[in-house]
């Protein structure tokens, strides 16, 4: 991606693409874990990270993991103050279109005027089947094949009150959009050995990355990136509002616990990471030897 990048920087430089660049160019190329081998935890401690989750799958997936430590707490206390609620998950979409812009403002559009019916029917106007839902955590997600249209929709974790008509909602969503009566609802299962998603599956699911970097070519990438970097595509409303997007994408160090310190450093040219330095037994009253090194 940063080579791609790098043949969109010439031959006039601009202040933004430089940025977002070097950042690309940087991000991950040393890695500092910390080994915690009395009790088997692996931690990332150090590393630049570019935090441009839709250009670089390593900020993604880092992403998508720390928002499911960040929120789950936040879930699984709303499920147990009321264990009537339905956990679900949701999906809208649109009919697919060439024009990625006017596809998201579509979307967007058809979800605020569906979120606006659940609360002009709390408040006793109209109905919605969308009102059954008591709060939920939404994001939007981002797919194109090669020569195919841009496929936007929208994944929700959702609190249901009462089981929702899916054929019901589904008619109601092809009023609001005009152009798509798709609406997938799937319950998760609160018993994840019961073959359906548990929890932390399905906050997995909501925060995916929001581009398939895998399915999409470089070229469509960097398009969708300038068009959705400033957009917001995380939300949440009702008992679940209030989701939290992390900002640090490292791992938080263990406090009190011997570990060993594990280095790494990217190489361009092999595709790979070397380990570079190990340094034994540091820990809080354990002397660490090795140099210093920079990161
Ligand atoms: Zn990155």
């Amino acid at each position: 991606m940063a080579g791609y990048v790098d043949t969109q920087r010439q031959p006039k430089k601009r202040p933004d693409i430089e940025k977002t660049f070097t950042n690309l160019k940087q991000c991950a190329s040393y890695l500092v874990f910390n080994d915690y081998y009395t009790v088997d935890d692996l931690r990332l401690v150090k590393a630049h990270t570019c935090k441009q989750h839709l250009l670089c799958p390593f900020c993604a997936m880092r992403r998508s993991g720390k928002f499911v430590a960040k929120n789950l707490p936040k879930v699984e206390q709303v499920i147990n103050e009321n264990r009537s609620r339905i956990p679900a998950l949701v999906t809208f979409t649109v009919k697919n279109g060439p024009d990625l812009r006017e596809r998201f403002n579509h979307l967007r559009a058809a979800h605020r005027r569906l979120n606006q019916r659940r609360r002009n029917h709390l408040n006793g106007k109209g109905h919605t089947e969308w009102s059954k839902v008591a709060g939920g955590i939404t994001s939007y997600e981002f797919t194109k094949q090669d020569e195919g249209d841009w496929h936007p929709h929208i994944h929700a974790l959702v609190m249901l009150d009462d089981f929702i008509d899916q054929k019901a909602l589904s008619a109601e969503w092809l009023d609001i959009t005009g152009d798509s009566f798709i609406v997938d609802i799937r319950r998760i299962k609160s018993n994840p050995n019961a073959g359906g998603l548990d929890i932390a599956s399905g906050l997995l699911e909501v925060c995916k990355y929001a581009l398939k970097f895998h399915d999409m070519t470089l070229p469509d990438t960097w398009h969708a990136y300038q068009t959705l970097r400033t957009r917001r595509l995380v939300d949440s409303f009702g008992v679940l509002r209030g989701v939290q997007i992390p900002d640090n994408l490292l791992d938080d160090p263990l406090e009190g616990l011997p570990f060993i310190e594990r280095h790494y450093r990217y190489h361009h040219h092999k595709r790979a990471y070397d380990l570079q330095e190990v340094r034994h037994d540091v820990g809080p009253d354990l002397p660490a030897f090795g140099h210093e090194v920079r990161v």
